[in-house]
């Protein structure tokens, strides 16, 4: 059995006056830096120059300070900006001034796991990592509640990596839900995986060929969308709440048998196959190495791709019937 810790088990003294400097303020940013201050915790931003995100941190009541000065008097350094920029950012403005025991901290294993960050052997390194977007760590903070972590250790110089990950996880919110232990390794391959195989990539190509099945059968694109789409989080709340049986026994037995009868020729074994193969470009770094080079070039294939999905018909159909329905808070993402 996994090891789940709570406030409880937490000493909340090691945090007692140290600094923690939160490098970056966007989803994740905002809410490790207003959780941990509501907790008592001093903190202080960090962020680039011409950062878009310095005038809402200053908004919150922040200091703003470059990343250098920020980890200067910093004993906890929290790495919040992207995955993809973090190894950059340590070496030019992370290294040079960190404090000599300072600790740093991750909120996915990503940089450190694949060696862009490159921790000196008397640092402490740790992870808490929030299992939820950045915008439900702080609603569910200020409701009282909180939002899992899973806590890491990677390098534990001091003796007390592991409590004082704790208690930052607890500061924010963590240990009123359970923080789940585990390293580096595991949170950042299943992440990867999942958000490739299954939450990200392997839904939204579930839901597309659904309803483009659909749809070049003749079907009106309202009606696919109705049912691919917009009935997904239905059935997700369903699982959610009450695993796959309570699913099964909120749905009618029509619907039950056919769960039954086709989902496995869906995700037939080819499928389980390529999820293997998947997972093995997460483990030997294989889809990290692309996944940087991307970058390095100017991300030019990922433009096209975000493109190419955003003229797919079930965008536009999507668009009009969520703006039909006012109850809902329909959102739309900005231009990339
Ligand atoms: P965002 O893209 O939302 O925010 C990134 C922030 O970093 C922005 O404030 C951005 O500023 C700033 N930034 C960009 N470049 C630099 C730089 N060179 N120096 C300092 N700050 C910089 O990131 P996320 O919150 O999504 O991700 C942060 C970390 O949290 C990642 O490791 C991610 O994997 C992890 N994580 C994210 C989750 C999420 O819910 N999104 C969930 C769990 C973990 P600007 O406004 O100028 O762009
Ligand atoms: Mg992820």
């Amino acid at each position: 059995m996994a090891t789940v810790l709570y406030d409880r088990d937490a000493n909340m003294k090691v945090l007692e006056g140290k600094t923690v400097a939160v490098l970056g303020y966007g989803s994740q940013g905002h809410a490790h830096a207003q959780n941990l201050r509501d907790s008592g915790v001093s903190v202080v931003v960090g962020l680039h120059e011409g950062s878009r995100s310095r005038a809402t941190a200053e908004r919150d009541g922040f200091a703003v300070h470059s990343v250098g000065d920020a980890v200067q008097n910093a004993d906890v350094v929290m790495f919040l900006m992207p995955d993809h920029v973090q190894g950059t950012v340590y070496r030019e403005s992370v290294a040079p001034n960190l404090k000599k025991g300072a600790a740093l901290a991750f909120a996915h294993g990503f940089s450190v796991h694949f060696s862009q960050v490159e921790a000196p052997k008397d640092n402490d390194v740790f992870m808490v990592a929030p299992k939820g977007p950045g915008h439900l760590v702080r609603r569910m903070y200020t409701e009282g509640r909180g939002v899992p972590c899973l806590l890491a250790v990677e390098q534990d110089a001091s003796g007390h990596a592991r409590e004082l990950g704790l208690a930052y996880a607890c500061a924010l919110g963590g240990g009123r839900a359970g923080v789940l232990c585990t390293t580096f390794a595991e949170e950042t391959e299943t992440d990867l995986f999942g958000e490739q195989a299954v939450l990200c990539g392997g839904i939204t190509e579930l839901i597309k060929a659904g309803f483009d099945t659909l749809v070049d059968a003749g079907y009106q694109p309202e009606i696919a969308y109705f049912e691919c789409l917009n009935e997904m989080k239905l059935i997700v709340d369903l699982m959610y709440e009450g695993g796959m049986g309570w699913m099964r026994y909120s749905v009618s037995d029509t619907a039950k048998y056919g769960d039954l009868t086709a989902g496995k020729k869906v995700i037939d074994g080819r499928v389980r196959e390529t999820m293997k193969a998947l997972l093995a470009d997460v483990k030997d770094g294989s889809f990290a190495k692309d996944w940087m080079l991307e970058n390095q070039c100017g991300r030019p294939r990922m433009k096209k791709w975000m493109q190419q999905e955003k003229s797919h018909p079930i965008e536009a159909v999507g668009k009009e019937l969520r703006a039909m329905m006012p109850w809902m808070d329909a959102k739309s993402a900005p231009d990339a």
